[in-house]
């Protein structure tokens, strides 16, 4: 027998609802009945709360109790195939199913009525006094063929101020309608002349094609070079999708990337797709959340939680800079949108494309195991090669010691500025100083709610913590003992860098991108695209222009302290270390001329330092394999992180003992448990954190053998648990 897909006025309906509830509750179908998986509100307690028919009601309950739904909202009904990805990233992420609800309905107003705008179109009456501005407005709705315009729209197109439109429409000259604002995004026209692909650009266009065109699940990693095309040969796989007439999502790890990415989309496809993001204004977002599930969008340019849109009919998802970290959720519910994207694709019968210069080491090693294909673009397009790589031993510099540029990268950075070409110098560290310290009595001024050590920005004039985003003004005296003026910084941010590269350099123009310096991300965007025409001489920046945004001038990369990321204790440090080097490196010479990165290093001898250098990647990857693989870690063994917080640093010690002592689920599966641990960052917002580390091998049933051992443990009110599966960072 199918599903029940349609329930009749009083049938029972079991609801799953946004709320930290964890079951289903049943309902009586409304007046009209309603859909599986239709979008209901309905009475919880007092309250009205939304949520989806999940299924038929199990009437074990007493049916004179029993209240109805008190409505079906106006969207489409949540399809089968969603449900499904609910579940199964729930069961995957040990996420309650009511969280990956509210991941799926991160729309506003989805229960209103359409709301409506002011439209304009031609009108039939000819106004008494004709101006020229007035001219001008009809001859722009004349020239669109009577097409309708918003009031902005039709002032910029003609050049006048709004008052003259609505002069005109005073007069019948031109007609204002309401117009539903939910309209369908403009179509893309898959056919538009492209770019003549290079052999092995085609080659792997046609590959992916392939896979789009047998409508069956695949993943495809997709590796090449900054500047290799990789993204002129995914947009091919995008257009093949269009001509199958499904839908297309492609995830991109920083929202001020979308712009650039949003031009191409136009120049390849003739319009702009829709965009999910927190960039986007919220009527845009329902508007895009809605069209995506009526098929009046067939792309969408996003953030790793437009996998949660309900598409229609989903053929492909690409997920650019595969390996990047902002893929994985760090707040509330914890998932990897790479994995998910998988996740998603299998059960809706959808291509992934994985792209990178740099793949993450799971998805090298899935491709070696076959489980993924692999396509390599091998050159550069155009002249352009991968710049040159050397290091400058720090050792030998002999900087003062509040000096971070090495003479040989100022020799670097001024033949570059006689040239009239650009250098970056990146430096992953935001703010002034890492840390403020006191020269009398060598207090360091920390968090008062975490263990971290607060950062000064100078920008901000105040010391903020990364960790919880506290601020407090800079203080004139050492809080600990009191001496004025001997509170000193130490170690270089961004911002101090900057001072440091004006001095050295004060006829040149130099910006500073870092997320923190910008009021919006439009402004960020904005001031990219002018540094990216020659609007600055010397780019500082921090991991944010290491993400594929274009400089065509940009020749020199000096890189300040490549051994920043090799100090952590984290699996992934080198890893990390590797990707970061060789893409912020990637950004030098684009556009035909030869591009030089240097990396600035006190252990030239290190062996990540070292394969950097060397740029052979294949090597770095299997040396990391090896290491990974005797350790037992992913990808070739199985992790699950717990952290347990409270405010009472002793409570959540005792659970996690609790925990470790009673981990027989585990040991039935072959993991073993470590810790209690404090955590890495052992105190955040004023609570403390205990971590716990599960390992198991590769097959083992890792999820139900965790869920089965948190649920033995007695929570208190003020003791929060939080599963990690796949941890990416251990913080
Ligand atoms: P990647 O995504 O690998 O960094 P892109 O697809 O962004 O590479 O390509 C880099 C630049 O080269 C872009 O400006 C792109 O338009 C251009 N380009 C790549 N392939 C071609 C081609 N076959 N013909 C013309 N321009 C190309
Ligand atoms: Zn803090």
């Amino acid at each position: 027998m199918g599903r029940q897909d349609f329930f009749d006025e009083g049938d029972l309906v079991a609801v799953l609802t946004t709320q930290p509830l964890d079951r289903l509750l049943d309902y009586k179908a409304p007046d009209g009945g309603c859909h599986l998986g239709a979008f209901v509100e309905v009475p919880l307690g007092p309250r009205k709360v939304p949520g989806v028919v999940w299924a038929p009601g199990r009437g074990d309950f007493d049916r004179s109790k029993i209240r109805s739904v008190i409505r079906v909202l106006d969207v489409a009904p949540m399809r089968a195939e969603m449900q499904m990805f609910l579940e199964r990233a729930a069961d995957y992420t040990l996420t309650p199913l009511p969280a990956m609800l509210r991941l799926a309905t991160r729309a506003p107003g989805l229960g209103d009525p359409p709301s409506m705008r002011k439209i304009y179109r031609p009108g039939d009456v000819t106004p008494d006094r004709m101006t020229d501005a007035r001219r001008r407005v009809l001859a722009a709705l004349q020239e669109y063929g009577g097409l309708s315009f918003t009031l902005k729209e039709l002032s910029e197109a003609a050049g006048v101020t709004p008052s003259v439109v609505k002069g005109l429409v005073k007069q019948g000259a031109v007609r204002e309608e309401d117009s539903p604002r939910d309209t369908p995004f403009p179509l893309l026209d898959e056919d538009r002349t492209s770019k003549t692909l290079t052999e092995d650009q085609s080659t792997a266009a046609e590959h992916l094609c392939h896979g789009i065109r047998s409508g069956a699940y695949g993943t495809t990693l997709l590796r090449g070079i900054t500047g290799s095309g990789k993204t002129e040969v995914y947009l091919e796989a995008v257009a093949e999708c269009f001509r199958q007439r499904r839908q297309a999502l492609v995830l991109l790890p920083e929202i001020a990337l979308s712009a650039e990415f949003m031009a191409r989309v136009e120049e390849r496809f003739g319009a702009k797709s829709a965009e999910w993001h927190s960039g986007v204004t919220m009527t845009e977002r329902r508007r895009t959340w809605k069209m995506v599930g009526q098929g009046g969008a067939q792309l969408v340019v996003g953030a790793r939680s437009a996998l949660f849109l309900p598409f229609l009919d989903l053929g492909l998802i690409v997920v650019d800079e595969e390996h990047d970290t902002s893929y994985k959720q760090e707040d509330g519910a914890l998932y990897n949108a790479r994995d998910m994207a998988v996740l998603r694709a299998s059960i809706c019968g959808a291509q992934v494309v994985l792209a990178s210069a740099t793949p993450s080491l799971e998805s090298w090693a899935n491709a070696q195991a076959g489980k993924y294909a692999k396509l390599e673009l091998t050159s550069r397009f155009g002249e352009s090669v991968l710049p040159e790589m050397r290091a400058i031993d720090m050792r030998g510099a002999d900087l003062p010691s509040n000096r971070w540029i090495s003479p040989r990268l100022v020799g670097a950075v001024r033949e570059r500025i006689e040239r009239g070409e650009q250098s970056l110098l990146f430096l992953n560290r935001r703010g002034y100083a890492p840390v403020t310290i006191c020269r009398a009595c060598g207090h360091q001024i920390g968090c008062d709610h975490c263990d971290a050590r607060m950062v000064e920005h100078r920008f901000l004039k105040r010391l903020v913590c990364h960790q919880c985003g506290e601020t407090k003004p800079m203080p004139d005296v050492c809080p600990a003992c009191g001496g004025e003026d001997r509170l000193a910084p130490v170690g270089p941010g961004v911002e101090r860098l900057q001072e440091e590269a004006s001095e050295l350099f004060p006829d040149a123009r130099v910006a500073t991108l870092s997320s923190d310096l910008f009021g919006s991300a439009r402004a960020l965007k904005e001031r990219i695209r002018e540094i990216a025409e020659g609007g600055a001489d010397i780019v500082i920046g921090t991991q944010l222009v290491a993400k594929g945004h274009n400089f065509p001038l940009l020749t020199l990369v000096g890189v300040i302290d490549a051994d920043l990321g090799l100090q952590g204790s984290d699996l992934r440090a080198a890893e990390r270390t590797f990707q970061l080097m060789r893409q912020v490196s990637g950004r030098a010479g684009r556009a035909d001329r030869p591009g030089e990165a240097l990396l600035q290093t006190y252990q030239p001898e290190h062996p990540v330092i070292r394969a950097i250098l060397a740029g052979d990647e294949e090597a770095f990857w299997r040396a990391e394999a090896e290491e990974r693989r005797h350790a037992g870690v992913p990808p070739y063994g199985r992790m699950a992180g717990i952290i347990l917080s409270s405010p009472d640093m002793q409570e959540a010690f005792d659970a996690g003992a609790e925990l470790a002592r009673n981990d027989a689920h585990l040991r039935r599966i072959g993991a073993q448990v470590f810790g209690p641990a404090p955590a890495p960052v052992a105190r955040i917002r004023g609570r403390h954190r205990v971590r716990l580390l599960v390992k198991a091998a590769k097959g083992a049933a890792l999820q139900q053998a965790v869920a089965a051992w948190i649920a033995q443990l007695k929570q208190g009110p003020n003791l929060r648990l939080t599963v990690d599966i796949d941890p990416q960072s251990f913080y």
